[in-house]
């Protein structure tokens, strides 16, 4: 094959795979408008809900237990409406009156991030659920979790050098940099800052008392007296 036959073909290639690439493009920015569709339908729907609650009798117990399904619903999934909003078309004097006699609790699964493993809570209210998102989202592992164990019995197994290289060790790391408001704990210098080990026999589930913040000049004093001190 000669090199400008060669040199076709490839161009040929390339602008298959242009014309792909724009096409998948294409269905992506469709995907996204459907979506935000979606996001329009729902609220619509959870609006004309909300306005049923207001304008309707419902005297006998059906209408009742419809309308109480419907409160469940705009409290647990429309967040975009007040609590007060909801409240507004019962005749309860306070939000814990409108969850305890209205709305109820939900059951929530959250799964572990080291295991895997479901676990079900019972969430009883909004500022609940957003206090169970945010700890959830910031990785809780289940309660005594065996995958967590030895995990961090592997890191305690690496070598220190190994260890300090690790993701869990760089956000260790940062968490007693904030605590320290960036500063050395002992000069209260802001630059080169160390996070030194006080004790090795925590790494992996460090506490409060086993790192401390020092400034490279401290932490090489720091050390220099280990040194002498284990010398000794
Ligand atoms: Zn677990
Ligand atoms: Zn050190
Ligand atoms: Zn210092």
């Amino acid at each position: 094959m000669s090199s400008a036959s060669l040199w076709g073909l490839v161009r040929e290639q390339v602008m298959t795979i242009d014309s792909r690439l724009q096409r998948a493009n294409d269905l992506i920015d469709k995907i996204h408008e459907t979506e935000k569709q979606l996001n329009d339908f729902k609220y619509a729907l959870d609006a004309a809900a909300l306005y049923a609650l207001s304008v309707n009798d419902y005297e006998n117990d059906r209408d009742w237990t419809e309308k109480r399904k419907l409160a469940r619903r705009l409290y647990w999934e429309a967040l975009y409406f007040e609590e007060d909003d909801i409240k507004e078309f019962y005749n309860v004097s306070s939000i814990e009156e409108l969850i305890q006699c209205v709305v109820g609790s939900i059951t929530k699964t959250y799964y572990c991030p080291c295991c895997g493993i479901g676990m079900k809570v019972e969430v009883e209210s909004r500022s609940d659920l957003e206090r169970l998102e945010h700890q959830h989202y910031a990785d809780n592992p289940c309660d005594d979790c065996i995958a967590l164990k030895r995990h961090i019995e592997h890191l305690k197994q690496m070598p220190y050098k190994e260890y300090l290289k690790t993701d869990e060790w760089q956000i260790t790391r940062q968490c007693f940099l904030e605590k320290a408001d960036n500063k050395c704990q002992l000069c209260n210098t802001e630059k080169y800052l160390h996070v030194h080990h006080r004790t090795y026999e925590n790494l992996g589930e460090e506490e409060d008392k086993d790192c401390i913040v020092l400034c490279r000049g401290c932490h090489a004093k720091f050390h220099d007296i280990a040194v002498a001190e284990s010398a000794r």
